[in-house]
């Protein structure tokens, strides 16, 4: 009898299992993905389509192509939950989809449950085509206004920070009128990275006349602004949520083993511990053994075992291990083509370091839309 696996969003591994469906297909079985949206963002080049120097479709991989290609079913919805007795994902329409084997790759969005307002005012980073509607609004009404307009960047990670660079880049070049701020509730921009990264970016920032708002945590967000730490009320015109990851409820709420924020626990081979017919990669999959911070990186690198696993998850024979790198490299754009490498203690960057990334990432890209067999 035919078997049915079930792929739940298209973020950075789902792309490499689809394309590797695709090159070398399971036999005696149906593969569908369910996904909200046609394309899906790559991450990487995010960043570089904001400040102006990617079109769309250089950053956004085609699913509905890819999966025509790889014979897969798309269907155009979100999951809700999971049944786990009757192995079935209900959609947001209602729908019910049946599967013998489930692999989650379904990203995360900024943390805003612990901020009231936030909800109703500003727009966060993911969703990203939501965000990217909301960006093209900002950006016209930067280019008519006749005062600046007030923008706050919430999060001071190599996302908040990329994403300022780049939007404060494509304001200047449009002509438009924006100031920027970035606020943080800790004491530095980039925690997470060496200090010869965070002495450059700081450096950036200030040249570039982007305000920093560091040791102040956000109380509340009103119709008007943001209430920070100090109980001060701060005007801003639009708010853009870049904080740290946050799962959806669904995968707890559906009786999955998770960790303690929520992301679904998995084990060396990128499988449930508690229901061993579900497989998670990317953001929304937290590896007990291994832990690591959430990062396209590591989704891009689990896609290759991800797929590996689920061929043997269908066919009955033993599942291989996963072990993601210790130190990856980050190259980290400042918004006008230049960026800087942060690997471990070591930072360097400069107009060369944004030309090697580019090449990183069209390479990236290219694989998607030509389907090159490489490994
Ligand atoms: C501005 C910015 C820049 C970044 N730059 C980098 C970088 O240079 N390098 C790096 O390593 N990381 C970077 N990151 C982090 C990176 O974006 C994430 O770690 C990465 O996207 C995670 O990939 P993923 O596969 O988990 O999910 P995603 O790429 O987020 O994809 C998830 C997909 O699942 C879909 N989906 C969501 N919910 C459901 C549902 N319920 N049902 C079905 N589908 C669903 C979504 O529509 C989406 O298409 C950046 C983040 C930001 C905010």
């Amino acid at each position: 009898m035919q078997k049915r696996l079930l792929l739940i969003g298209g973020g950075h591994s789902h792309v490499e299992v689809i394309r590797r469906l695709a090159l070398k297909p399971e036999p005696g079985v149906a593969v569908t993905l369910v996904s909200p949206d046609r394309h899906t963002a790559y991450s990487g080049m995010l960043p570089g389509h904001i400040a102006g120097h990617y079109r769309f479709e250089d950053c956004h991989i085609d699913l509905a192509a890819l999966c025509n290609r790889a014979g897969i079913a798309l269907v155009a919805d979100k999951v809700t939950g999971l049944d786990l007795q009757q192995r079935a994902a209900r959609c947001g329409n209602g729908a019910d989809l049946a599967y013998d084997v489930v692999s989650v790759d379904c990203g995360s969005t900024p943390v805003t449950a612990n901020i009231p307002g936030a909800e109703n005012h500003g727009v966060p980073i993911k969703p990203v085509p939501a965000f990217l509607e909301q960006w093209t609004a900002l950006r016209a009404s930067a280019r008519s206004a006749t005062t600046e307009l007030r923008v706050a960047v919430v999060g001071a990670g190599a996302g908040g920070v990329e994403l300022v660079l780049a939007m404060a880049h494509c304001i200047d070049a449009d002509g438009g009128r924006a100031r920027f701020t970035i606020i943080s509730d800790g004491p530095a921009i980039l925690a997470a990275h060496p200090a010869g990264v965070r002495r450059r970016f700081m450096a950036v920032l200030q040249r570039r006349g982007i305000e920093m708002q560091l040791d102040t945590p956000v109380q509340r967000a009103t119709p008007g602004g943001l209430v920070l730490g100090n109980c001060e009320s701060a005007a801003f015109d639009h708010i853009i949520w870049v904080t740290g990851a946050a799962a959806p409820a669904w995968p707890r709420a559906s009786g999955l083993q998770t960790d303690a924020s929520g992301f679904i626990a998995v084990n060396r081979h990128l499988q449930s511990p508690s229901h061993a017919f579900v497989f998670a990669a990317g953001d929304i999959a937290s590896m007990l053994e291994s832990p690591r911070p959430k990062s396209g990186v590591h989704a891009v690198r689990q896609g290759p075992p991800l797929t590996e696993n689920l061929r043997r998850a269908l066919r009955g024979t033993a599942l291989k291990c996963h072990h993601p790198q210790r130190m990856v490299l980050a190259l980290i754009s400042t918004g006008d083509r230049c960026a800087v490498a942060s690997y471990g203690p070591i930072a360097f960057g400069g107009a060369w370091v944004w030309r090697w990334k580019d090449r990183i990432d069209s390479r990236f890209m290219a694989r998607y839309n030509s389907l090159t067999p490489e490994a």
